[in-house]
């Protein structure tokens, strides 16, 4: 992306690049079994502590042979059947062979393994059809890892294939960063939640239930004191307790120049905040400010624009506290379905449909009214439409850069 903006605003690589260097990741430990540790972030890195696979076993359903059998002109007898589970026990001598299924060890002396398809069992005779290669269908002791190898780095969040991993090397419990602690605040006399019916003048409160959801899907421990009124010292009251309970604290709405806007004053009054001109869209005004015990991160109030610089912005920052690594999604290159308005000025995260045409070329679809209140711009969408900021109007076929949509999105 490029950092060239009208003068003022600094670029959305520029924002992440500040927060990165202003929060500092958590160093409180727990230690969790593996049922509970998913998509935590584990606190040191790991070695193997066994080889893997932990013994010579068989890839295939079929026989284990010699190696003075393997060119198939003996027909070896078969002496036993090693089911998963089971050992052989002894040393396999040539003229022998074992019916082996897949996952079992390889008898000690065997040099192969063949597969059921390409015998023909005769009595308690094996014949094959053609010689076998050495090492055939045998999958070895240590090929995947080895003892004291790196195993996962610190700082790795613990998906699926993380957490199968401990697993097979008989690992139970892990250690973890602690939980980050957020606070979501939703300011605004016009709020009302879910569930009441809004009067004249009021909407329903949907950025603290989208954030909140956000912020689950990253694992963090949400905190949430509901809505607060435009009122100073209700304000006040609430960001200094929220600042002694959370490590993040996250706004939405109040930082603008309008009259009921107080967030700003009070957290200048209780810290260092400082409001950006973020040359991005949806979401211009982005404050960002360092509290006595907390990191505020103050959203836009628009809802499009509060979940949008929220991972555009925020999440790098969120994810480094959390004791992880943010690495910027990738992105492709697709054509246009649509054309597209675009002012130059700020980078236009617009959203759409990322789909294959039937020559299984990339193609994208607008998702239709792009406004930062437009919630449906969002809902059906798998994909950010990055425009850089000098860009303007787009036609129909021309190619811009996709951003699939990655967690917590
Ligand atoms: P503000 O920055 O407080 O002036 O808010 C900008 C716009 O976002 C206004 O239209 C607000 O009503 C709206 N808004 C602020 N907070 C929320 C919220 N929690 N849920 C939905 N809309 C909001
Ligand atoms: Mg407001």
């Amino acid at each position: 992306m490029s950092c060239d903006t009208p003068s003022g605003m600094i670029s959305v690589q520029q924002c992440r690049e500040r927060l990165l260097a202003a929060v500092a990741p958590l160093t409180a430990t727990e230690t969790l079994t593996l049922e509970q540790a998913t998509d935590r972030i584990l606190a040191d890195s790991l070695a193997a502590r066994l080889d893997l696979p932990l013994e010579d076993n068989s890839a295939m359903d079929g026989y284990a042979l010699h190696a003075e059998d393997l060119d198939g002109r003996n027909a070896p007898e078969i002496v036993a059947t090693v089911l998963a589970g089971q050992s052989f026990g002894e040393r396999l001598e040539a003229g022998q062979c074992v019916r082996i299924m897949t996952g079992a060890p390889v008898p000690a002396g065997a040099e192969a393994v063949v597969m059921q398809e390409r015998t023909r069992v005769d009595g308690n005779r094996l014949h094959l059809g053609e010689a076998v290669p050495a090492g055939n269908n045998i999958r070895r002791r240590g090929e995947d890892i080895r003892t004291g190898a790196p195993l996962l780095p610190a700082g790795r969040r613990l998906g699926p294939a993380e957490i199968g991993l401990l697993a097979s090397q008989g690992i139970a419990s892990v250690t973890v960063v602690r939980r980050l602690k957020v606070a979501l605040v939703s300011t605004g006399d016009e709020l009302v939640a879910p569930g009441s019916s809004p009067g004249p003048g009021q909407i329903h409160d949907s950025n603290r239930y989208m954030l909140r959801a956000a912020l689950e899907r990253l694992g963090v421990e949400v905190i949430d004191p509901g809505v607060i009124r435009d009122d100073r010292a209700e304000l006040e009251h609430t960001l200094e307790r929220l600042d002694r309970q959370a490590d993040a604290i996250i706004t939405s709405g109040g930082v603008s120049v309008g009259e009921a806007d107080h967030v700003r004053a009070v957290l200048e009054s209780l810290g260092e905040i400082h409001l950006w001109k973020v040359a991005i869209k949806p979401g211009k005004p982005f404050a960002f400010g360092r509290l006595p015990g907390s990191m505020l991160f103050g959203l836009p109030g628009n809802p499009v624009s509060a979940l949008v610089t929220l991972y555009q912005l925020a999440l790098p920052a969120l994810v480094r506290m959390q004791g992880g690594q943010w690495k910027a999604p990738p992105t492709l290159r697709a054509r246009l379905a649509d054309p597209l308005r675009k002012k130059p000025g700020r980078a236009d995260y617009q959203r759409g449909v990322l789909e294959y045409d039937d020559k299984g070329e990339p193609v994208v679809h607008s998702t239709g009214g792009q406004g930062s209140a437009i919630l449906t711009s969002l809902t059906g969408a798998n994909c950010f439409i990055v425009l850089p900021a000098e860009q303007g109007d787009l036609q129909a076929g021309e190619f811009v850069t996709v951003e699939p949509f990655a967690p917590p999105l």
